[in-house]
């Protein structure tokens, strides 16, 4: 199969791109937070293709997830094969976002995640960063929001 055929399906952008991405999440340190945080979790440290690196059998108990990203560093408490593709490919796309935001990234994906259990009482639905790395994905649910005048209601009336 062609590799620009192969890209398309898996969502994998050309070595040149990825590159990009390598050295960018270099550069802003984000890759580097990820091999300490990996390190403090005592997780198992691989390369990864296009530049990624993978981070297995994280043993801290937080954040509590099958798998999260920290620059180019995909880290998980199990392992890449238990994950599997679907997750690996929602948390490469994790890793443009750390590209083009940098070192905003994790404070604006807490606070997406703040605005999503407002809305949904979900910390992923109404994430955008989640959301455009496919909900699906990612395992999570796409909850339905909640009318705000409710919420409103709710906290006036005690
Ligand atoms: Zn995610």
């Amino acid at each position: 199969m062609a590799a620009r055929t192969v890209q398309r399906q898996t969502g994998h952008m050309d070595d040149g791109a990825t590159t990009v991405r390598a050295v960018a999440n270099f550069v802003n340190v984000s890759t580097l937070a990820g091999l300490v945080i990996a390190r403090a979790g005592k997780a198992e440290l691989s390369r990864g293709p296009r530049g990624l690196w993978y981070a297995e059998h994280y043993r801290l108990p937080f954040p509590v997830a099958g798998a999260f990203t920290v620059g180019n560093v995909i880290i998980t408490p199990t392992s890449v094969a238990e994950i599997g593709g679907a997750v690996l490919a929602h948390e490469e796309r994790h890793t443009w976002q750390y590209m083009v935001f940098g070192a905003f990234f994790l404070p604006l994906y807490v606070t997406a995640m703040g605005w999503s259990w407002i809305r949904t009482g979900d910390r992923a639905a109404r994430n955008a960063f989640e959301r455009a790395a496919g909900l699906a994905d990612g395992g999570y649910a796409d909850v339905p929001v909640r009318p705000l005048r409710s919420l409103c209601e709710r906290r006036l009336s005690g």
